[in-house]
């Protein structure tokens, strides 16, 4: 595997790990009909996020070079464009669809 590849790869599953976080306090939703839609539910702390984020500090420090590293991509999906969406787009469709 190359380099690069290997550096997508884990810049992948820190990103996957800060989003499980965000919806695991409620700041990120997963639509209940399609649980690849993942969008902003307008509620939830960040901070609930970091103290989950560091109570599981252990699962996560093999990915991590730092707390802080941890931390900062859990803000940075927690304001992530690609979630932005009011809800799920895929529903919304079916619903106008209707
Ligand atoms: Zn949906």
């Amino acid at each position: 595997m190359s380099s690069v590849k290997r550096h997508i790869e884990e810049e992948e599953s820190k990103r996957q790990v800060a989003v499980g976080l965000l919806l695991e306090v409620g700041i990120l939703e997963n639509c209940e009909r399609h649980e690849e839609i993942v969008f902003q539910s307008g509620a939830g702390d960040i901070e609930d996020a970091y103290k989950l984020a560091n109570t599981k500090w252990a699962d996560h420090s093999g990915i991590f070079t730092d707390r802080r590293e941890m931390t900062d991509l859990i803000l940075a999906e927690s304001e992530n464009g690609d979630y932005a969406n009011d809800g799920c787009e895929i529903c919304r469709e079916q619903r106008t669809k209707d």
